[in-house]
């Protein structure tokens, strides 16, 4: 099985003769048709909007492409804030979805007009003191045992994120109480989830809540937010969520539990970062060693430092060679990192062709949660990061890490 490239094994060559490897490399078209996808999909719902997860590929200028398609940001750091108003993104167009928030921050998001999505009830108090309540305001709910999460996000009973649903109606009362005027509503409890019904349940979950807030509280939520989640398949015999059959699911709900009751219009919202960029994000790194002990290693010139989830996940990335797309896939390898941990591998007794050194090998789906994740353990410098424009141009949009980059903290003050 086999998963195609946007792009060439020349066009790969050429980039690599300005910007050394490892570097990653994404496709602006993959990008902007995703997005459209995604709202294509929900058109019916007035006022659909994803809030892209900027932890996913924190670079402005992927910010700016998904703003241009109409997306907001999904923020939960100060810098995630201050990257989004760099490419214009601010007030309601950004949802501050923290957890474990400081009041510098929470701050910061008032003051850019950020919708806030509260993650635990003892910080409605919190906000108010410290910066006091916004006319808006957000919960996020932890449904606890009602549901089953997956390897990534893990089972919400033990996730500390968000309200119990007791918590939910406290806090909302307590907030109509102290004047908020607006509310919304919001969970996130998949994490790369390819079963589409997971999102249809999670829809029926949350408009059953905003149900029952309208009955005991008299409380109308503004907007439902399902969260991000949609999942990508990663390995090549595994199928994209089929984003039309979610949505009609959805609808159906819609019609039945809000339009139904009466609680028309509740905005849908979600907030995406996967399925938006993972599928057009390349590391591309060069082969430098071959090793043959127990098992057989081909040596490239990334690590677990420039993408960790094979590491961390113990998760599939496929891998082209480029050039031996139709040769053999004979060889039986490991294909490892440079850093002084076993499990700095990007695949395990996976079938390749032969590689030879000098061979440039993709690995595929690392434009979400790929560079972002990124650490310099082992002195290891984090790579360029490479635009490939709808125009077929290149755009260098993060350059690769120095030396001095990484020296740059240390006070060498006393050594000179
Ligand atoms: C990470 C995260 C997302 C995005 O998840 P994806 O798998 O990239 O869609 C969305 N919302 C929250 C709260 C998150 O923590």
């Amino acid at each position: 099985m086999t998963k195609s490239l946007p792009f060439d094994e020349a066009t790969v060559r050429a980039i690599a003769e300005q910007y050394p490897t490892p570097f990653y490399l994404y496709d602006e078209r993959g990008i902007r048709q995703s997005c459209r996808q995604l709202y294509s999909a929900f058109d019916w719902i007035d006022g659909f909007k994803n809030y892209f997860a900027v932890k996913a590929t924190p670079n402005p200028h992927i910010l700016k492409i998904v703003a241009e398609e109409g997306m907001g940001g999904d923020c939960s750091s100060l810098p995630e804030l201050m990257l989004c108003e760099r490419v214009g993104l601010t007030g309601e167009s950004i949802m501050f979805t923290s957890n474990n928030t400081p009041a510098s921050e929470y701050a910061a998001a008032k003051q850019r007009g950020a919708i806030l999505n509260l993650d635990d009830l003892t910080h409605i108090d919190f906000v108010e003191q410290q910066v006091g309540l916004p006319e808006l305001i957000s919960f996020r709910y932890n449904p606890g045992p009602a549901r089953s999460g997956n390897v990534i996000i893990g089972n919400p009973e033990e996730a500390k994120y968000g309200f119990t649903e007791a918590q939910l109606l406290e806090g909302y009362r307590l907030c109509q109480q102290k004047g908020v005027k607006r509310f919304a509503l919001h969970t996130m409890v998949a994490s790369n989830e390819l079963d589409g019904s997971f999102f249809v349940e999670t829809a029926k979950m949350l408009f059953d809540l905003v149900a029952k807030i309208h009955r005991e509280l008299g409380i109308r939520i503004e907007f439902v937010n399902l969260g991000g989640g949609i999942g990508i398949p990663y390995r090549p015999e595994q199928q994209p969520v089929d984003l039309n059959a979610v949505s009609a699911g959805i609808r159906e709900l819609y019609d039945e539990l809000i339009v139904g009751n009466d609680l028309a219009p509740l905005r849908i919202v979600m907030e995406n970062g996967r399925v938006i960029t993972g599928p057009h994000g390349y590391l591309v790194t060069e082969c430098i060693h071959h090793k043959h002990i127990y098992r057989d290693y081909v040596g490239v010139d990334a690590c677990m430092a420039n993408l960790m989830r094979p590491g961390m996940y113990g998760a599939y990335h496929h891998i082209t060679v480029l050039g031996k797309e139709d040769a053999p896939h004979d060889c039986c390898v490991d294909v490892v990192g440079s850093l002084c941990e076993n499990n700095d591998k990007f695949a395990i007794a996976r079938e390749l062709p032969r590689i030879e050194s000098g061979d440039l090998l993709v690995i595929h789906d690392a434009g979400a949660h790929g560079h972002a994740m990124g650490f310099q353990y082992n002195g290891k410098l984090r790579s360029a990061e490479i635009l490939l424009q709808e125009n077929g141009e290149t755009r260098l949009i993060r350059r690769a890490e120095t030396y001095d980059d990484y020296f740059a903290t240390l006070d060498f003050g006393a050594f000179a």
